[in-house]
């Protein structure tokens, strides 16, 4: 092991002056902390879950720091694997339920230790154990950075977290630019919890983002899918969206979508993200499936319109344009975020299948009504209506078409695939009617998307 030199004392909450209670500690994280205090180490709650739990909300799981390295950890527990190359963990598994126990570990700054930086001072490898005093000050921000000790159920407080987590206050341990050099995610981590918790950035760590934001550039896109369902699936994607337009981080994520919401003057497009990431969210609420096909395709869907516009004028035929547009769509934002195709597949056909609904032909309505999709496309049609209401007429149509055909529409929301927040929105904009109908009829109202 190796020791940086830290040394701080912590300010110690005893458990008369908090309100930390092991009713609301899972059993299972209470048998490792305890485990791991029987066999003589030291053992902490540590990170999200005393963050929450002093924030009067129930944590989602719990993590424990000690200074017992993984295999010490194997030793005390025979339900335990050790996983990660990258810093080695131990996780304690109780049935459904792991225990994800670290060992304390350092910011090797004097650079003797298994660490690396590339040139951007970005972290690469991040090995060294340490004390707990070093463990405090690598955590990402105050409040994520308390100890509860289970031998005197005091919280333990090196950076001061307590008094920022009162305050509802997201405040970088250390010179905010340099962390979010040393890892751009922070900044969206920022933007998540304080959306989550309601919590407030401190203005020191939310002025460096502007700057900051290309830096997410530079951000594994794997990892930035996972971050971006930590944003916007763990309900409370409305505010996170937000979040990420007030910081100046919705171009470094979503780039083509934030340069359509940008010059959509008439403001229809972002109406409808809030409206379907607000749907989400009051799904989760209510503990119905959601995915991220539909997901992304309510948050690239401005993006998708933009592209579509761009390829009419153009001269494409519709249905040449829309597949073209789907496709670059989803090709140019891989560049950045890692989705995977099992979910930008479905969410192509979602698009796609939105310019089917202008279509009344009886053969052609049974087979959309029997597209293993059409559920999530005809909860996104509502969606789009919803800002546009010159699709009302299409939207009842569907739905009544669903009523006199039962058991032909799948519902896919029901069918466990998770698919369609019932209400994502569309937009002002009209994906672009079929070739067909376009002949026979006179295109409904806003034909072309709406770029202003
Ligand atoms: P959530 O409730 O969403 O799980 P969390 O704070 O527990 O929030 P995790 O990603 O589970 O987030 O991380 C656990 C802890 O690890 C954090 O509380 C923080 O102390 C530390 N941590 C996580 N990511 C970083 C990071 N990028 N830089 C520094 N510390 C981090
Ligand atoms: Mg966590």
């Amino acid at each position: 092991m190796t020791y940086s030199p830290t040394v701080l004392s912590p300010l110690v909450i005893p458990r008369e002056a908090h309100p930390i209670s092991r009713r609301n500690i899972s059993s299972a994280a209470l048998k490792v902390l305890y485990g791991l205090r029987d066999a003589g180490y030291q053992s902490y709650l540590v990170g999200g879950a005393v963050r929450d739990l002093l924030a009067g909300r129930q944590p989602k799981d719990f993590d424990v720091a000690t200074d017992a390295t993984p295999e010490q950890v194997r030793e005390v527990f025979r339900n335990c694997r050790i996983i990660g190359r990258r810093f080695r963990l131990a996780h304690v598994v109780f049935g459904r339920e792991i225990i994800e126990v670290a060992t304390f570990r350092a910011n090797d700054d004097d650079g003797s230790g298994d660490r690396e930086t590339v040139g951007d001072g970005r972290l690469t490898r991040d090995n060294v154990y340490g004390s707990i005093e070093d463990d405090a000050v690598r955590r990402d921000f105050t409040a994520n950075a308390l100890y509860y000790a289970i031998e005197d159920f005091s919280v333990r407080d090196y950076v001061g977290g307590y008094s920022d987590v009162q305050a509802r206050t997201l405040r970088l341990i250390g010179d905010p630019a340099t962390r979010y050099r040393e890892d751009p995610v922070r900044m969206l981590r920022a933007v998540r919890l304080a959306a989550k918790l309601g919590f407030d950035i401190d203005t020191s760590a939310a002025q460096p983002m502007t700057e900051l934001s290309v830096l997410l550039a530079g951000a594994a896109p794997a990892r930035l899918f996972d971050e971006s369902l930590k944003l916007f699936l763990s309900g409370h994607g409305e505010a996170s969206f937000l979040g990420l337009e007030r910081h100046d981080l919705l171009g470094a994520l979503l780039p083509e979508t934030a340069e359509a919401l940008r010059t959509n003057r008439s403001g229809l497009l972002r109406s409808m993200v809030l409206d379907g990431l607000r749907n989400t969210d009051s799904r989760i609420e209510e503990e119905k499936p959601v995915t991220p096909a539909f997901l992304y395709a309510v948050l690239l869907w401005p993006a998708y319109c933009r592209e579509l516009a761009r390829l009419q004028a153009q001269g494409l035929e519709p249905s040449v344009a829309q597949q073209r547009a789907a496709d670059r769509v989803t090709l140019h934002q891989a560049k950045r975020i890692a989705l995977p195709r099992r979910f930008s597949l479905p969410m192509q056909e979602i698009w796609l299948m939105q310019s089917r609904f202008t279509l009344r032909q009886k053969k052609r309505v049974f087979r959309l009504l029997s597209h293993p999709r059409f559920r999530a496309a005809f909860d996104f049609l509502e969606l789009r209506a919803k800002v546009a209401p010159e699709l009302a007429a299409d939207l009842l149509f569907w739905r009544e078409a669903q009523t006199q055909a039962p058991g032909l529409a799948t519902d896919s929301s029901e069918s466990g695939d998770g698919f369609g927040p019932e209400g994502v929105e569309d937009l002002g904009v009209d994906a672009g009617p079929a070739p067909r109908r376009r002949r026979r009829r006179r295109p409904r109202g806003g034909g072309a998307p709406a770029q202003s």
